[in-house]
């Protein structure tokens, strides 16, 4: 951003030299109207345009260099930000890969291969009590 600033400073200066008359006022308008169509610059042209008669090309230099490196930072940031977070959902399907369901139930070994909580109203068929089965039926071993 400064380069580009110091090459319209620079015809400025050539054209001064040359012995014409250039009003800052142009050059301050020249360069406001190369900036990027972004919202960002939106904003700080119309800010700049506000000052009128204030804005000077020192006041107008110092605000797009300084914009312009907030926004860089602000985009460094930002992608280093994406960065992050792509890694973090990288390690993240990572794990969750490795951690694969294996097919295997919880409750495997355990008799049947049924689930351990019996469903309500299920009674034993040997002592008729609720909440197991037959074949794991206490009396049984009695
Ligand atoms: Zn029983």
């Amino acid at each position: 951003m400064s380069d580009h600033i110091g090459s319209f400073l620079n015809l400025k200066r050539r054209i001064v030299e040359a012995g014409h008359k250039l009003d800052d006022i142009l050059v301050i308008h020249a360069i406001l109207h190369s900036l990027p169509r972004t919202n960002i610059w939106d904003v700080v042209r119309r800010n700049l345009l506000d000052k009128g008669k204030e804005l000077t090309l020192d006041i107008l230099t110092a605000e797009l260099i300084s914009v312009h490196d907030y926004s860089e930072r602000d985009r460094l940031a930002d992608e280093n930000d994406k960065k992050l977070k792509s890694e973090q959902m990288a390690l993240f399907t990572k794990s969750a890969s490795s951690s694969t369901y294996s097919g295997k139930k919880p409750w495997r070994g355990k008799s049947n291969d049924k689930p351990p909580t019996r469903p309500a109203g299920t009674k034993c068929h040997i002592c008729g009590k609720e909440g197991h089965w037959a074949p794991e039926c206490r009396s049984k071993s009695i």
